[in-house]
C-alpha cells in the first residue's frame, strides 16, 4: 500500500503580477493544494508599490509601500500554506514595459528550478490589468520553452461558469471546490491589510464575511496537458 511518504511530492509554481493576486483570486485553491501537502511556490513579478489604497485611515505613502506590501504577502502566504515566495522585482504598473523575452527567460529559470507539476498564470488577454496580462504572456511563453508541467490560467470570481461569453467551453474549465479552504482565504484578505481595510465586509465577524465568498474557484486550462486533466482537480 501507497503511504504518505511514498507519494511522489506535488508542485504548483504561481507566477502572478502583485501581492493580494494570489488571494483575491485563488486563495481558496491555493489553501486547498497546501493542505494536501502541494508544494507552493509563489512569484509576484512586483511589490505592487504603486497601489492606489494607503490604509483606512491612511498610514502608507509611495516609499513606505513596497515593503509594506511585501511583509503583508509574507503573511498571507502563511494564511495560505505557501512556503516559497520570489519576487521578480519589477516596478508595479510597469510589468508591460519589460523586455517579453528577457521576462519570459526570468520566468522560464524559475520554471526549471522549481520543475512544477501545474503552472498557474493570468491569460494574456483576460487578465484585466495590464500588469496581469504581461506576466500572463511571459509566463505562457517561458511554459512553451521549458515544457514542464501543465498550464492553467486563473480567472475573476465566477464569470467561467459560463464559458461561452469568452469563447470557450465546460471542457475548457476546471472547477475548484473551495469551501473548506473559506477560513485560510478570509485570513488571507485580512492580512492584505492596507488594501482590505476600506472593504468593510471583510473585517465583518467571520461567519458573515465568509458568506461573501463563492464555494468555487474556476480556472482554464492552458495547453494540452491540461485539458486531458480532470475538470475538478488541477493535478
Ligand atoms: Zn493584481
Amino acid at each position: 500500500m501507497k503511504n504518505i511518504e511514498q507519494a511522489p511530492l506535488r508542485k504548483l509554481l504561481a507566477v502572478f503580477a502583485h501581492p493580494d493576486d494570489e488571494s483575491f483570486i485563488c486563495g481558496g485553491t491555493l489553501a486547498k493544494y497546501a493542505s494536501e501537502g502541494v508544494e507552493i511556490t509563489l512569484v509576484s513579478a512586483t511589490r505592487g508599490d504603486m497601489g492606489r489604497r494607503m490604509g483606512n485611515p491612511p498610514y502608507l505613502n509611495r516609499e513606505s509601500m513596497a515593503a509594506a506590501r511585501e511583509l503583508e504577502l509574507k503573511q498571507a502566504c502563511e494564511c495560505l500554506g505557501i512556503r516559497q515566495l520570489h519576487f521578480l522585482d519589477i516596478r508595479d504598473k510597469t510589468v508591460e514595459f519589460i523586455d517579453p523575452d528577457h521576462l519570459a527567460s526570468r520566468v522560464e529559470e524559475l520554471i526549471i528550478e522549481v520543475g512544477p507539476d501545474v503552472i498557474l498564470t493570468f491569460h494574456e488577454t483576460l487578465g484585466g490589468h495590464p500588469d496581469h496580462c504581461a506576466i500572463g504572456k511571459a509566463t505562457t511563453a517561458a511554459f512553451q520553452r521549458a515544457g514542464r508541467g501543465a498550464l492553467y490560467f486563473i480567472t475573476f470570481g465566477d464569470v467561467m461558469e459560463r464559458p461561452k461569453r469568452f469563447g470557450y467551453t465546460r471542457e475548457d474549465v476546471v472547477k475548484i471546490d473551495v469551501s473548506s479552504h473559506l477560513r485560510e482565504k478570509l485570513a488571507a484578505f485580512r492580512a492584505h491589510r492596507c488594501q482590505t481595510e476600506i472593504d468593510e465586509w471583510v473585517w465583518l465577524p467571520d461567519q458573515e464575511a465568509l458568506t461573501r465568498f463563492g464555494d468555487y474557484e474556476y480556472f482554464l486550462k492552458g495547453d494540452r496537458k491540461a485539458l486531458q486533466r480532470d475538470s475538478h482537480d488541477l493535478f
